[in-house]
């Protein structure tokens, strides 16, 4: 779920700084949560450290990118890996489709299919969460990401300017080396039905999240029906995932889980199980530094060049 756009724009978030504790004296700070930003949905008043930094050690947030931007467009190496996951997700379709109908027995892979696509929006959501709020831009494996989406959280209008294949080819190559095994090992016309549609869901939701970030009038209608009815996810749905307290609605397919999830509080749950296990706070749980406000000043004087 790269939002893995925004590499050229580096962020770091302050909680990130902990690494250097001797460096950045502690203070504590007091906040009252009448009078500020209602990142923490408290109504009391609330003890909480903070690191101090000095001027020399704040990490500026980058310029905003520009319309034009090289990092926003597509290269051929981003156009081979988005049609070497397309390749891999079609031959697992086909091998679906012509399983079923050698064998005759359609329902199973097509209800394989769905739960697929519903479960592919749910491990939309964990992923996000936790490339959301744990680890950062050193983060073996998931650095890049960890980044890209704190960029995604300052200039979330980027990613509908974001070419096709550039938005896409870091899940398309996850997918490739993910299911290219199960294409050459397995034959089963179910199985091929749940990977075929959760391995493509996957690897187009960062289209699906784009498009949530689109202006209904200038989506293609079809799209605007499907956000409609639940299929995709929804404008308003994900738009809530981009304000305060920014720690809800974090599926991007469909966004059916996001009720469940928020309603039951599992992330939260989630966070405080890591919290009290291995001492680790999800950023959702600090105020927003600077980098995760959603400069939409910046958005709107650069969306109108
Ligand atoms: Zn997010
Ligand atoms: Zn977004």
């Amino acid at each position: 779920m790269s939002v893995f756009p925004q590499h050229k724009y580096p962020l770091r978030s302050l909680n990130h700084v902990h690494s250097c504790p001797r460096r950045c004296p502690l203070v504590l700070r007091v906040i009252c949560s009448a009078t500020t930003k209602p990142r923490l949905n408290q109504s009391q008043l609330v003890v909480e450290p903070r690191i101090e930094m000095s001027p020399d050690q704040l990490v500026s947030p980058a310029s905003p990118p520009l319309l034009n931007d090289p990092s926003l467009q597509s290269t051929w190496s981003h156009r081979v890996w988005l049609a070497s996951g397309c390749a891999t997700v079609m031959f697992s379709l086909a091998k679906a489709i012509v399983g079923a109908a050698s064998s005759h027995v359609w329902l199973e892979p097509v209800l394989a299919g769905y739960v697929g696509y519903v479960l592919a929006d749910l491990g939309s959501g964990v992923y996000h969460w936790g490339i959301d709020n744990y680890g950062d831009a050193s983060t073996p494996v998931f650095g890049a990401q960890i980044e890209a989406f704190e960029g995604h959280h300052k200039w979330p209008w980027t990613i509908t300017r974001r070419q096709f294949a550039n938005n896409l080819h870091a899940l398309a190559r996850a997918i490739t080396f993910s299911v290219l095994p199960i294409d050459l090992l397995c034959n089963d016309p179910i199985v091929h039905g749940f990977v075929a549609l959760c391995s493509g869901c996957i690897m187009f939701s960062q289209q699906f999240h784009a498009w949530a970030h689109g202006t209904k009038s200038k989506l293609p209608p079809l799209v605007v029906a499907l956000q409609d009815v639940g299929v995709l996810v929804s404008r308003s749905q994900h738009s809530a995932h981009h304000r305060p307290p920014y720690n809800n609605n974090y599926c991007i397919v469909s966004g059916v889980w996001n009720q469940f999830l928020d309603k039951h509080k599992v992330f939260e749950a989630l966070e405080m199980v890591l919290f009290f296990r291995l001492g680790v706070r999800p950023r959702s749980w600090s105020e927003p530094s600077i980098e995760w406000i959603d400069d939409t000043e910046t958005a709107s004087q650069v969306a109108v060049q």
